[in-house]
């Protein structure tokens, strides 16, 4: 039996990256942009694109300029 070096450095990085969905309209993204907004809902992270937050932003003040109405 001969340990082959470099066998366990291969394949065996914990330091996978890990794609980010958003949770709106789906897009995907190998690293998480900085202006990309995340929200944890029942414990699970949401990501959300800058296009979906800033419609989110205008849905969220438009509920309220409705409801100061
Ligand atoms: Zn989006």
């Amino acid at each position: 039996m001969t340990s082959l070096p470099g066998d366990s450095d291969s394949g065996g990085s914990t330091a996978e990256p890990r794609p980010v969905v958003c949770a709106r309209c789906g897009a995907t993204s190998e690293d998480p942009p900085l202006t990309w907004t995340f929200s944890v809902e029942n414990g699970t992270r949401q990501y959300i694109c800058d296009a979906c937050a800033r419609a989110n932003l205008r849905a969220i003040e438009g509920r309220l300029d409705s409801a100061w109405w």
